[in-house]
């Protein structure tokens, strides 16, 4: 089976194991890498080793950050009392992309599962309820995915928050199932704009 050079299959198996690639993707992509080794191999390599050394999780947020704090909690112009809770940071990007959204978020890291054994302190739960005073949060805004994790996951935070916080959900415009990092910019604009309080 190792047609290629050993070095060269230890590639491969580590590419095979990316989101979307199978071992046959990634072949043809070490192949396609090594054939333009000085405008691809190389700089690819030296911004993986870059990311590797840098690449942190904001310790108030959950947000990748290259700082123990990102821009968008280190910004007093982000502290406009709005807090958005997303699943994970493909969420966050995404909500940012729209560019609508000018406070800040809160990432949980996941849903609350109990298949998975996951309960709220397996998630940034505990901190996000520091966080409602700390940054004196008027409004927390519930963007999670439409699957039924997510929706058991945004009643429990609701419940947890009633009576401190008002606390509203992204309007219909998320599908079913739907992440909102599939989402085209609009359709989160046009969700955010028609939040709806729980
Ligand atoms: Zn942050």
């Amino acid at each position: 089976m190792a047609d290629a050079p050993q070095e060269i299959e230890a590639l491969i198996d580590m590419m095979a194991r990316l989101p979307g690639l199978g071992p046959r993707s990634a072949r043809r992509a070490v192949l396609h890498l090594i054939a333009r080794r000085g405008q691809l191999l190389a700089p690819l390599a030296q911004a993986m080793q870059a990311v590797a050394e840098t690449a942190r999780e904001c310790l108030n947020c959950g947000n990748i950050a290259t700082a123990d704090i990102c821009p968008i909690c280190a910004s007093e112009a982000r502290a406009n009392g709005e807090l958005c809770v997303v699943e994970d940071v493909a969420d966050l990007w995404a909500m940012e992309r729209a560019g609508v959204f000018r406070g800040r978020y809160h990432v949980l890291g996941g849903t609350l599962s109990a298949l998975d054994s996951i309960g709220p302190e397996e998630l940034r739960i505990p901190r996000l309820l520091d966080r409602i005073e700390a940054e004196n949060i008027t409004e927390v805004i519930l963007a999670l995915n439409a699957t039924v994790d997510g929706q058991t996951t945004a009643h429990y935070i609701a419940d947890a928050l009633e009576g401190r916080v008002r606390v509203s959900s992204l309007a219909q415009g998320v599908p079913v199932g739907g992440e909102l990092d599939y989402l085209d910019d609009g359709t989160i604009t046009a969700a955010l704009r028609a939040r709806k309080t729980l």
